[in-house]
């Protein structure tokens, strides 16, 4: 097949792990016999520095062309005043806004290799395999604010979901979790919060249509500790943007690594961004020792939902293991008879861990 892919590389690390995403993509275009163009375009801190918008219209109108997007990190400590006019995730926000993708499926899958990466006790990490679907355009982070001023030494966001909102992401979540275990876990804070009174309602009422699947709810604070100390009991976990956002960068504790954890953001069709969950982490940018395992999974995917490749996306997953089974390690997920590798030698195995006579 032909496809047009855009990458946005970003800020950081972002740059060291799209590169050997897109090295992983050429080779399933070699090993598969498929046709992929590639258009790299700016966005985030470095499209300020060059162009004063993180989403220049250029970027954005490339990204509604493509077939898929592939997008490191943005920001860093260099755009972080927040005094700013415009910071680097405006470019990101406006970028899922325009493009429509409400829905960002975020899998947590344990590597029974890495289990000593991560904090908790391999008992607890047994049969893990959850998917976190966030809803990406609405909520808190896309209300009316307030800034505070030096006279006005008050702030506020504003939390706003429509039904409509709530349950189009809720009818996916469901969807989901019928090719999967058929469990649902809608995740608010109904107790305190009226837009979570009313995502709870709408849940319910999606869930009369899915007697099949399995439905609970769980207040946000509990679901922070339930993840901790029963994560194998949740399937797909369905929860706002704020919420979101928070509990999968603790559920990528799990995995044993921010590096491990990919997403795809989906809006009504093919199209989707992919990225690692992820920042720009300014702290080991350009060392190279990165983990690009999470945006190499992210290209998996890419190919399975954007490009409907699903034997090339379980190839790429499959290459994943191989290497992590070989035992090479970047640092963040290494550990004492691992073999330490860069971001571009993890790339590297990967490719080489590749069938070259699949398909
Ligand atoms: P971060 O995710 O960048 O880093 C958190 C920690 O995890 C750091 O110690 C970092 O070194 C480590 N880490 C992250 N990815 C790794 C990888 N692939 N391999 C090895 N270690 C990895 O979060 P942060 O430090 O809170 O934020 C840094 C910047 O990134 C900020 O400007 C923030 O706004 C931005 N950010 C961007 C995104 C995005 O682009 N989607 C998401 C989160 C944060």
């Amino acid at each position: 097949m032909q496809a047009h892919i855009v990458t946005l590389p970003g800020d950081g690390i972002g740059v060291e792990v799209v590169t050997e995403g897109v090295k992983v993509l050429r080779r399933v275009a070699e090993v598969f016999g498929h046709t992929f163009g590639f258009d790299e375009q700016p966005i985030g801190g470095t499209a300020i520095d060059d162009f004063g918008n993180p989403l220049p219209a250029a970027t954005l109108e490339a990204c509604q062309k493509a077939d898929a997007v592939l997008l490191g990190a943005v920001g860093g400590p260099k755009w972080s005043d927040p005094s700013a006019p415009v910071r680097p995730e405006q470019g990101l926000l406006g970028l899922r806004k325009e493009m429509g993708l409400y829905a960002n499926l975020r899998p947590v899958k344990i590597y029974p290799m890495l289990q000593a990466a991560s904090p908790l006790r391999p008992e607890r990490l047994e049969g893990v395999d959850l998917v976190v679907v966030r809803e990406l355009t609405g909520g808190i982070y896309f209300g009316a604010r307030q800034e505070a001023t030096a006279e006005v030494r008050e702030a506020y966001d504003t939390m706003i979901y429509t039904a409509d909102e709530i349950r189009r992401i809720t009818v996916r979540a469901f969807e989901l979790a019928r090719g999967r275990r058929n469990k649902v876990t809608s995740v608010d804070k109904a107790n305190v919060l009226a837009v979570s009174r009313l995502w709870r309602k709408v849940v319910i009422e999606v869930g009369h249509e899915y007697p099949d699947v399995t439905l609970e709810h769980m207040l946000v604070d509990a679901a922070t500790m339930h993840l901790l100390r029963r994560p194998a009991d949740f399937d797909v976990m369905v929860m706002g943007n704020m919420f979101g956002d928070i509990l999968t960068d603790e559920a990528s504790m799990l995995a044993g690594s921010m590096g491990m954890l990919a997403s795809a953001s989906l809006g009504e069709g093919t199209q989707g961004v992919y990225e690692p969950i992820h920042g720009s982490a300014p702290d080991i940018a350009g060392q190279g020792i990165a983990n690009p395992l999470a945006t190499i999974l992210s290209v998996a995917m890419l190919l399975r939902y954007s490009l409907g490749l699903e034997e090339e996306a379980g190839a790429v997953e499959d290459a994943v293991s191989a290497v992590l089974e070989a035992g090479y390690r970047t640092p963040d997920i290494a550990g004492p008879d691992t073999q330490r590798v860069s971001t571009g030698e993890m790339g590297d195995h990967v490719v080489a861990a590749m069938l070259g006579n699949a398909g």
